[in-house]
């Protein structure tokens, strides 16, 4: 369906669960995290339910997040059952890689579209001091399994921080000559931990400059791909992969927003900025029928605010690993 500013709303990212197995300083506090009670997290049924009534709605691509989505337990059940509604055309996963080995194979088999591994480095020092745990050789295996089965459509995040990972731009988009993979850098976002971190973020010139300087020219990708969202991609001479940015600071695509979001608890938020939306859990819960779930969701998603404010207002108290990124 489309909102009020005539934007087509088709695309979901569905958070799982808000536990995670790392601790990412721009994501989540070193301690004191406070976890949803268990039967405040949506059921898979009712993860499914209010998905079969977000493709009624006009949702055409699933993405599921977290927290961390692999430590949610009867993912690929979820994974086949999202595949099997009607008007679902691509569910896709984003992850931190940990638990990819062990877990891949049942998620490719289950139908998944496509996996997003966020990596910031491929140094596994570096990879402690961003993420607090060591255990960055977990997610290099995972990484390789996907490239060693041939899995399609693997991309792969880096949040570029100064000072922290700068340099490591370069080998992370080196693993695009070699591969059919996207690496992706991301601009850092003001949003909860991020602002007090002391972390700052670099732009998406900073880093073209840096790879164009190692890699040659950047040539940008102008074909228009399957909702392939607001990341500006670029092929590099004798690479099989490309690389890619995304800037929702520096160029805000907020024009061309097609998201909605579930959290885990069960709140539809209309904009990972503010803490708009409908607390779609307690509707669920109350015995209301679909046609007036229904009824809310399209009222939220219609009423889905025009841009963000980030860099001048906090409009939601939320951490980003409550909400999925
Ligand atoms: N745990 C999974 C993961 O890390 O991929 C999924 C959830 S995580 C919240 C989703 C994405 O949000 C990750 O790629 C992470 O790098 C990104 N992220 C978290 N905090 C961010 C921030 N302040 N700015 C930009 N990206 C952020
Ligand atoms: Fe966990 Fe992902 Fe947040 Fe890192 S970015 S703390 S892996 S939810």
């Amino acid at each position: 369906m489309r909102d009020q500013f005539n934007r087509e709303i088709e695309y979901a990212r569905i958070s799982v669960t808000d536990r995670c197995n790392l601790r990412c300083r721009y994501c989540m506090p070193a301690s004191g995290v406070v976890k949803l009670p268990h039967d405040e997290i949506l059921r898979i049924e009712e993860i499914i339910r209010v998905a079969d009534m977000l493709a009624r709605l006009g949702t055409r691509k699933v993405r599921l997040t977290g927290g961390e989505p692999l430590l949610r337990k009867n993912l690929p059940t979820l994974i086949r059952e999202l595949k099997s509604l009607r008007g679902i055309e691509q569910v896709t996963l984003t992850t931190n890689g940990v638990l990819l080995e062990r877990l891949a194979e049942d998620l490719i088999t289950s139908g998944l579209d496509g996996i997003n591994v966020s990596l910031d480095t491929l140094d596994a020092r570096e990879f402690e001091k961003i993420t607090r745990r060591g255990i960055f050789a977990e997610v290099h295996r995972g990484i390789q399994f996907l490239f060693d089965v041939g899995f399609r459509n693997v991309k792969l995040n880096c949040v570029p921080l100064r000072g922290v990972n700068e340099d490591n731009v370069i080998a992370l988009a080196a693993l695009a000559k070699n591969h059919d993979v996207k690496v992706r850098f991301i601009e850092l976002m003001p949003f909860g931990c991020a602002s007090q971190s002391g972390l700052i973020g670099m732009t998406s010139a900073e880093i073209i400059s840096k790879l164009e300087n190692h890699f040659g020219k950047l040539i940008p990708d102008t074909s228009s791909k399957f909702l392939q969202g607001p990341a500006k991609y670029f092929s590099i001479k004798n690479f099989v992969g490309q690389v890619g940015f995304i800037d929702a600071l520096a160029h805000k695509f907020c024009g061309s927003c097609n998201r909605i979001r579930l959290t885990a608890e069960g709140f539809l938020k209309s904009c990972l900025c503010y803490d708009t939306g409908a607390d779609v859990k307690k509707l669920l819960r109350s015995g209301a029928s679909d046609e007036e779930i229904l009824a809310v969701m399209r009222e939220t998603i219609y009423r889905k605010p025009f841009e963000h404010s980030f860099g001048v207002a906090a409009g939601d108290a939320r951490q980003m690993y409550q909400v999925g990124g």
